[in-house]
Parts: C-alpha cells; structure tokens; sequence
C-alpha cells in the first residue's frame, strides 16, 4: 500500500504515521525527518535547507524529490510505503506520480487527510514547542508555517480528489481513535 499523509503542521502525521508502519510492516518516508537530520549532519544538503526551514519556508523543491527517490528505491520501500510531510505543494505531487511511473512502481493509493481546526495546531504547535524546542515551533514561523501550509499544500486535497484517492479524517480525539478512523478509511 501506498500512503500520502496531509494535513497541516502539528496535524499528527508523525504520530499517526508511525502507527500505520507497525501495523502495515511498510517504511514511513519523512522528508522533515530527513531534512533534520541532514541538518544535524551538516552536510551540504542540510546547509541548504537550514534556513528556509528555521523560517518555516518550503525547501527546494530539487531537494526534497531527490531525497525522496532515493529512498523510495531502496529495498524495504518497494512493498509500499508511507509519506509524511511529502508531497506539499503541487508540483512535488506531480512529480511523486511521475516517478512511480518511471520506477515501474505502482501508484500512491490513498491520500489520508488529518484535518485539524487551526486553533488546536496552534496550540499543538507551542506544546511542542515547549516539549522538544523545535527551532521553527516559534510563534511567528509557526505562523508562517500555517500559511504556507493554506497557501501551498492545501490545494493537494483537490489534486488527490481529482484522483478519487482522497480520505479525510478527524485529527482530534485519543490517538488510537484517530487511528482507527484512517484503518477505515483507508479500507
Ligand atoms: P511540520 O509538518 O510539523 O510543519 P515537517 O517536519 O514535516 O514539519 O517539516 C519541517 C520543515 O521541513 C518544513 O517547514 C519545511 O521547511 C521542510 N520540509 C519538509 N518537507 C518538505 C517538503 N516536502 N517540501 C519542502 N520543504 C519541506
């Protein structure tokens, strides 16, 4: 199976993404993950994104799709997987149905949309904020982050609703609640 998460920053994606790779045995593909730990690395690759990153911008797009068709290449992908974090904006989206083409792999099934009111991301987004000291969980990027979230990756539910792939999901309530909503959503 293959799974697209979204939904906004602090929706659960993570969380709930991890649920789905215990019980379905395939890999979670985070390209914030990846970013961050590039970053931690210092390798060139997170000098680049650092700081679009730390203003709660987007990263390149060149960036992102290359780390992830390199990771969908790899051996435990191929079963299927699942993505968080990726595609956000359309041409990302484009271009993931591209590549699956091109690897001769089979096409995303479903999009899982976490949808979160924004008072309870804001609210989300300090705790978290406080918990892990995430260096864009700041007040006026995590601002920004909405935005670019309402600007950008929102108009992903039209383009997978076109595809008729679309699930969406009520993101509030216990976690094991939430997560069996997406095991019946996504069937
Ligand atoms: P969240 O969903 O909580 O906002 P992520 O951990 O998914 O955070 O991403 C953190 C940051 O990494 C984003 O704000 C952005 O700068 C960068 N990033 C992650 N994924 C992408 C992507 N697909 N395209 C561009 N930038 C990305």
């Amino acid at each position: 199976m293959r799974i697209v998460l979204l939904g906004a920053p602090g929706s659960g994606k993570g969380t709930q993404g991890e649920k789905l790779v215990a019980k379905l045995g395939i890999p979670k593909i985070s390209t914030g993950d990846a970013l961050r730990a590039a970053v931690a690395a210092g390798t060139e690759l997170g000098l680049l994104a650092k700081a679009a990153m730390n203003a709660g911008k987007l990263v390149a797009n060149e960036i992102v799709i290359g780390i992830v068709e390199e990771r969908l290449e790899q051996a435990d992908a191929k079963p299927g997987f699942i993505l968080d974090g990726f595609p956000r904006n359309t041409e990302q989206a484009k271009v993931l149905d591209a590549m699956l083409l091109r690897h001769g792999q089979p096409a995303i099934d479903k999009a899982v949309h976490l949808q979160v009111e924004d008072e309870e991301i804001i609210r989300r987004l300090h705790l978290r904020a406080i918990k892990e000291g995430r260096h864009d969980d700041k007040e006026d990027v995590i601002r920004h982050r909405i935005e670019v979230y309402n600007a950008e990756t929102h108009p992903l539910l039209a383009y997978y609703e076109a595809q008729h792939k679309l699930v969406t999901v009520q993101g509030v309530g216990s976690l094991d609640e939430i997560f069996e909503r997406i095991l019946g959503a996504i069937g």
